[in-house]
C-alpha cells in the first residue's frame, strides 16, 4: 500500500520526525559525507522514519533513511545514478542519533535545503495539502522501472519512499523537475538512491 507524504509544515531543523530539510542525524562519530565524484561535502536532503511506512508493525525494528545529493557542481557529479557517488542514502538505527557537525568553511547553501518540512504520511490529500512524495508500496516511475540492486546480496532493493522536489523553487531539492526514488536491503544495511525526469 502507497500512502502520501503531506506537507506538515516548518520543523526544527534536527527534529527526529519524517522531513526534508534541516541538519542530518547520524550515529556519534559520523562525518559529514563527500561526494564520490567532486569530494565536496554532500547536502543534505532528507530523513525518513522507516517507522511511518505503511503497514510496518510497531514492534518491528525500524531505522531512519537519511537521503543527500551533491550540490556543489549541478548536474556534472551524475547526481541522479544510484550507483556513481553523487548521491548517497544511509540507513540508520532509529535510536541514539545526533546531529552531525556540519563541515568547516563549507557555504551553508550546499549543505543544506532553504526550508525545514515535516513529512505527514497520510491515506487521501485535503484539497490544499501539498504533496512531498509517497511512502510505501511501489514506486510511480517517470522513466523505466530502474530498481537498484543491494550491492552486498545483489537482490532487488525494497522501494521505501519517492520524492517531489519540493512545493518552494527557492527551498526546493533538484531532481531535474522530476522526482526521486529511495530503495532499501534491511537485512544487508544497504540503502539507494536515484531521480528521474
Ligand atoms: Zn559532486
Ligand atoms: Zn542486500
Amino acid at each position: 500500500m502507497t500512502m502520501l507524504l503531506l506537507d506538515g509544515g516548518p520543523v526544527a531543523p534536527d527534529s527526529q520526525v519524517t522531513r526534508t530539510g534541516g541538519t542530518p542525524l547520524a550515529p556519534t562519530g559520523t562525518p559529514w559525507p563527500a561526494c564520490a565524484a567532486c569530494a565536496a561535502p554532500l547536502q543534505f536532503l532528507a530523513q525518513i522514519r522507516l517507522g511511518d511506512l505503511p503497514g510496518h508493525a510497531d514492534h518491528a525494528p525500524a531505522g531512519v533513511l537519511a537521503l543527500f545529493m551533491c550540490a556543489n557542481r549541478p548536474g556534472q557529479c551524475a547526481q541522479w545514478s544510484p550507483t556513481a557517488g553523487g548521491n548517497l542514502a544511509l540507513l540508520l538505527p532509529d535510536r541514539g542519533l545526533e546531529p552531525v557537525p556540519a563541515p568547516k568553511g563549507a557555504p551553508r547553501e550546499l549543505l543544506g535545503l532553504g526550508a525545514v518540512r515535516a513529512a505527514v504520511p497520510a491515506r487521501t490529500a485535503p484539497g490544499a495539502a501539498t504533496i512531498l512524495g509517497r511512502i510505501g508500496g511501489t514506486p510511480d516511475w517517470l522513466q523505466d522501472d530502474e530498481t537498484p540492486s543491494c550491492p552486498t546480496c545483489a537482490r532487488p532493493m525494497a522501494f521505501v519512499v519517492e520524492l517531489a522536489e519540493g512545493p518552494d523553487p527557492v527551498t526546493a531539492m533538484n531532481f531535474g523537475s522530476g522526482r526521486a526514488y529511495a530503495h532499501t536491503c534491511t537485512p544487508c544495511g544497504r540503502a539507494a538512491f536515484l531521480w528521474q525526469c
